[in-house]
């Protein structure tokens, strides 16, 4: 009675147990089997197993399994063995080696009993020359998300009050003074034009021409001090309106008019191809095509005032220079504020209320502020108390003391969590930067 010559397989495996797991499932399915711990091992079965088929770990102690690969391969006398190899390595470039060296297949562990046996039937029944490799995929469906870069934004083109600054010392938070890009999808609409404007300018001469919205919250140098380099405002098409509010020694249009003298600039306002328009703001809110601009005064020198929107059903505040309890340098606890002190506020508080995003200054710590009453900003602690008499779910820092450098500004923003926190309002700050984009 002649036996059925089984197919002879040879494991070769550092690891024991996975050792013994191959062996079962090859026993059961019908093969002949050895076992091999390393290479050496191998080449030492290889002659009287006499193997069909080996099964080859890569990562063993001693001879590396590629090289047990190539040796095999490169020797007349086995080269006519196949080789799957079983690795735990799931990498392309592994599989592709294994390819380039003849190995039959690649299958990664942890397999299963069924994946090491199609492999290794594949090889028995089908041509030896055929070579699979199995690209990683990942364990389990991918999520996948993506920016919906059509809602509506806000981005930070200058968020330095006073004057702009450069430098290492001021690289992550940036040095540009004030301009706020708002786009709800519609309209452009910019409040401010710092030196920030100037990047925004070239963004959207690189985009289609549009009706633009400029509002100044008021005409302190580091607010209008981009103007001059606005590109758009030098195209002819340009459409732009100029909102500010009235009330306060020249009118918008004089102002801007004498930024622009000969004296101080080579091309004058009237000498801009671009069609401007200076609105000085009576109505309140300003109704645009999609948007509403809210607007309060607010304590700063001058006719300044701070403005208030929506993005998506969200309300953003948007507040750069504001002395909030001018003089006030005690606790920020609203029971030892003088209530005829407090009234004087209350209409800015009103206006604030419930924002859900409000960006606003409190320019000076503490101790600067002590010397700097009168100035027109509001110290840390005084801001802390505004955002919570307003409610304001959370608070992004703007107009950034120029004298402030990036590791300053990181301390002073941990203080005022500090500072929120000791007065039982908790909720989320953080620094604006230039260049930063907030979407909603
Ligand atoms: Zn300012
Ligand atoms: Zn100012």
């Amino acid at each position: 009675m002649t036996e059925k010559i089984k197919k002879r397989v040879l494991v070769v495996d550092d690891t024991e147990s996975i050792r013994i797991v191959m062996v079962t499932f090859l026993k059961t399915a019908g093969y002949e089997v050895a076992t091999a711990s390393d290479g050496d091992e191998c080449f030492l079965m290889v002659p009287s197993f006499q193997p069909d088929l080996i099964l080859l770990d890569i990562m063993m102690p001693g001879i590396h399994g590629f090289d047990v690969l190539k040796q095999l391969k490169s020797d007349p006398n086995t080269s006519h063995i196949g080789i799957i190899i079983c690795s735990a390595k799931d990498y392309i470039p592994e599989k592709y080696l294994a390819i380039q060296h003849s190995a039959f297949a690649y299958i990664t562990k942890p397999f299963s009993h069924d994946e090491l046996l199609a492999a290794v039937g594949e090889y028995f029944s089908i041509s030896h020359t055929s070579i699979t490799v199995s690209v990683p995929v990942a364990e389990k469906e991918q999520f996948a998300v993506s920016l919906d870069s059509r809602r509506p934004y806000i981005r930070f083109w200058g968020t330095r009050g006073s004057i702009p600054v450069s430098g290492a010392a001021y690289i992550r938070h940036g040095g540009n003074t004030p301009c706020l890009e708002i786009n709800d999808g519609h309209s452009t609409v910019i409040i401010d034009a710092g030196t920030g404007i100037r990047e925004l300018g070239l963004k959207l001469m690189s985009e289609p021409n549009q009706p633009l919205h400029l509002f100044i919250g008021h005409t302190h140098w580091d607010h209008i001090q981009g103007f001059p380099f606005f590109v758009p405002a030098h195209r002819q098409g340009t459409s732009l309106t100029v909102y500010g509010a009235s009330g306060f020694g020249k009118d918008l249009r004089s102002i801007f008019s004498g930024q622009l003298d000969a004296d101080y600039f080579p091309v004058q306002l009237h000498d801009l191809p671009s069609t401007i328009i200076f609105h000085e703001m009576k109505e309140n809110p300003i109704v645009l095509d999609t948007l509403n601009m809210n607007w309060c005064y607010v304590h700063h020198q001058g006719a300044t005032v701070g403005f208030k929107f929506a993005l998506n059903g969200k309300v953003i505040v948007y507040i750069t220079d504001n002395e909030f309890l001018k003089g006030y340098c005690g606790a920020p606890d609203v029971e030892l504020i003088p209530p005829e002190k407090l009234a004087l506020y209350s209409n800015l508080i009103q206006f604030i209320s419930n924002a859900d995003v409000m960006i606003s200054e409190s320019q000076y710590t503490n101790e600067e502020y002590a010397k700097k009453i009168g100035w027109g900003h509001t110290s840390l602690s005084n801001g802390c108390l505004l955002c919570k008499l307003g409610n304001v779910k959370r608070w992004v820092i703007t107009h950034h003391d120029p004298m402030h450098t990036d590791e300053f500004l990181d301390n002073k923003l941990f203080l005022t969590r500090q500072i929120l926190e000791s007065i039982g309002y908790p909720i989320p700050v953080s620094d604006a930067v230039d260049g930063m984009t907030e979407y909603f």
